[in-house]
């Protein structure tokens, strides 16, 4: 049993009496590349990691759904047959507004009688980093849409499962994220990554095989927090339908590397930056399948690293903190870093063979501490499998 199910377990047992029906998990994401290429249409190549969000269900007679998370002080509890009018609205915290909106957004998809439906109790904890950019969030959807799923009987698939969590996020939540991490966490499997197209929600399984080649991923926690439904993630979002619209196509998936000279006189010169960013991040993510395919893990390093300048110097949605990392990473004999995740904090990924996994250790905390930032969190992750039920 993992640390996050026997803490969701205590919590539950601490709610009710009632006999568990199971416990179901989800894990957190890393994405290799394809950055904020999401919400562009185009292409991302996340796998899921090790790390899981826990949900463990029990029955409640009264028609009413409640939710706990160890994360949280209070438990928050609605009526399901006002479900399909809990949301938009204000009056649900933000943690509740993820599990709660899963559901609100499940009843919608499958379209259930939501009075029909048996009450629960749901306890969550998570062994997946907040605020990380492991995608905490992506976890604790993914985990609640598995087990509401499967307790209802809603009979939605992966992909639609992936899609409740996103409308969870962006209309419950409030923050405009895309369907990167939920596909991530619904389909993940392991040693592998998804090569998912977010136009048609295609998807491919990319075989890593980081461990037959000798190669951890180190994740570099600076620990500095985003916030999605504020700030510059939104702004960059601005950005890309501002520079879309200006050269009348629907998306920048749109738009190709060869086109980026002659679309440069039609933007001012921060969109067209933005707009480069994107291009040239698709086409990153698409060489670095075939990549993959031919070549193996350890000929990415060069294109991490181009991801992460174009990410720096382009899109510009770095912190100093994140360049440390990368920089403190390559420094030590890692292949290829660069920062994962929305930006403006959050982690850095760092390919590195295994027997430089303690010099990339000891030289992103050295930089951080010469720097004066605090002290980050370094761990390798393992490419594992999506959502299930535990047992
Ligand atoms: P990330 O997905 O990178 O971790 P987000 O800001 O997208 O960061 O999501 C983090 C938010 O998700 C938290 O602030 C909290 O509201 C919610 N959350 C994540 N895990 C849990 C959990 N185990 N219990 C309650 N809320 C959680
Ligand atoms: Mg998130």
């Amino acid at each position: 049993m993992t640390d996050a199910s026997s803490r969701a377990g205590a919590l539950l047992a601490g709610l009710t009496s009632a006999d568990p029906i199971g416990t179901w998990s989800a894990p957190g994401r890393v994405n290799l590349i394809g950055e904020h290429t999401d919400y562009n249409d185009g292409f991302v190549l996340p796998f899921a990691i090790d790390p899981r969000t826990v949900v463990v269900a029990a029955p409640r007679a009264d028609g009413r759904l409640r939710v706990a998370s160890t994360f949280a002080e209070t438990p928050v509890e609605t009526d399901l047959a006002g479900l399909a009018n809990l949301f938009p609205g204000a009056g649900v915290p933000e943690w509740a507004a993820y599990p709660l909106g899963v559901a609100w957004a499940a009843v919608a998809a499958s379209g259930v009688d939501p009075s029909r439906l048996n009450g629960l109790d749901l306890a969550i904890s998570s062994d997946v980093p907040v605020g990380a950019g492991l995608s905490s969030s992506a976890a604790i959807e993914g985990a609640a849409a598995a087990a509401l799923d499967e307790i209802w009987g809603l009979g939605l698939d992966r992909v639609a499962l992936a899609r409740v969590g996103r409308t969870a996020e962006n209309d419950a939540v409030g923050a405009p994220t895309g369907i990167m991490d939920q596909m991530a966490t619904m389909l993940g499997r392991r040693d592998a990554a998804i090569f998912l197209d977010c136009r048609s929600l295609r998807t491919e399984v990319v075989d890593l095989g980081f461990d037959a080649a000798g190669l951890e991923l180190v994740v570099i926690d600076t620990g500095v927090k985003h916030a999605h439904s504020t700030g510059g993630y939104r702004d960059r979002r601005d950005a890309c339908e501002r520079g879309a619209a200006a050269l009348g196509v629907p998306a920048l998936r749109d738009v190709s590397v060869d086109d980026l000279p002659r679309v440069a006189d039609l933007l001012d010169e921060v969109t067209f930056r933005r707009v480069r960013h994107i291009v040239t991040e698709n086409q990153r993510v698409l060489d670095t399948v075939r990549t993959l395919r031919a070549e193996g893990p350890t000929a990415i390093g060069d294109l991490l690293l181009a991801s992460h300048a174009s990410m720096r110097d382009d899109f510009e949605i770095s912190v100093p903190e994140l360049d440390a990392a990368v920089e403190a990473a390559m420094r030590a004999g890692a292949i290829g870093a660069r920062m994962t995740g929305g930006g403006f904090g959050g982690a850095a990924i760092a390919l590195t063979p295994r027997d430089r996994v303690q010099d990339v250790t000891d030289a992103a905390r050295a930089a951080f501490s010469d720097a004066g930032f605090r002290a980050p969190t370094v761990f390798s992750v393992t490419p594992s499998d999506g959502a299930h039920r535990d047992d």
